[in-house]
């Protein structure tokens, strides 16, 4: 019987360099599912609805909530973001891991939720690395990437209730890096309960 998946969470600061590191991940490897959140913020150039993010209205976002139909949501710099939890699920009875690239309180809600997951935040190597690398982007105005960086300040608050720290200096032995702690996830003992139970009973059966 396959493994069943383990899910991961990524986040990071926006401007980490989390898509790149994530199609570095995905490009190598093919046992990781990507989901793909829902969201109310309009798509940037080059975005796909289904691909990036479903891009939906706040009505329908808001159904969506109603109706159960999200892992988690978060309201992020004036825009709600949520994990549908179809996909989700599925993909991790099918035996693939599953990585949710979202920000903090969403993060923390699905370590709530499912506390066997995975957080793993990645950073850029300072401060004034990831401001250049907002500004570099040129797909957000100033008002957009100041509201962002207020928003880095917040989060590096909450930064050190994550398992693991990634930085991003190099994309791909980044990548890798991640590769690795979710594979050893793999193995933890909280997800072998049914294993070790079978072969407590089964050593007191041949023990006896
Ligand atoms: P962006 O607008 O740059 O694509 O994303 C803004 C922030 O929202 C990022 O930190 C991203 O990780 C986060 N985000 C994306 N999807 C979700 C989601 O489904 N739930 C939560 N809580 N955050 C998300």
């Amino acid at each position: 019987m396959k493994e069943r998946g383990v899910l991961a969470v990524v986040s990071g600061f926006s401007g980490a360099g989390k898509g790149t590191l994530m199609k570095a991940l995905l490009g190598k490897y093919d046992n990781y599912a990507l989901s793909v959140s829902a969201t109310t913020r309009k798509p940037r150039e080059g975005e796909e609805h289904g691909r990036e993010y479903f891009f939906v209205e706040k009505a329908e976002f808001e159904k969506m909530i109603e109706e159960d139909r999200l892992i988690e949501y978060a309201k992020y710099v004036e825009h709600y973001y949520g994990t549908p939890k179809e996909y989700v699920m599925s993909q991790m009875e099918a035996g693939k891991d599953v990585i949710l690239e979202i920000e903090i309180q969403g993060a923390l809600k699905v370590k709530e939720k499912f506390p066997e997951t995975l957080l793993l935040f990645v950073t850029p190597p300072s401060a004034r690395e990831l401001k250049e690398r907002l500004v570099g982007r040129g797909t957000e105005t100033m008002e957009v990437i100041e509201a962002r960086m207020k928003r880095a300040c917040e989060e590096a608050e909450q930064m050190d209730r994550y398992d693991y720290l990634l930085i991003n200096d190099q994309v791909d032995r980044c990548a890798e890096e991640m590769h690795r702690l979710i594979q050893a996830q793999h193995r933890r003992m909280e997800l072998h309960g049914e294993f070790v139970a079978a072969m407590k009973k089964e050593l007191k059966e041949i023990s006896e």
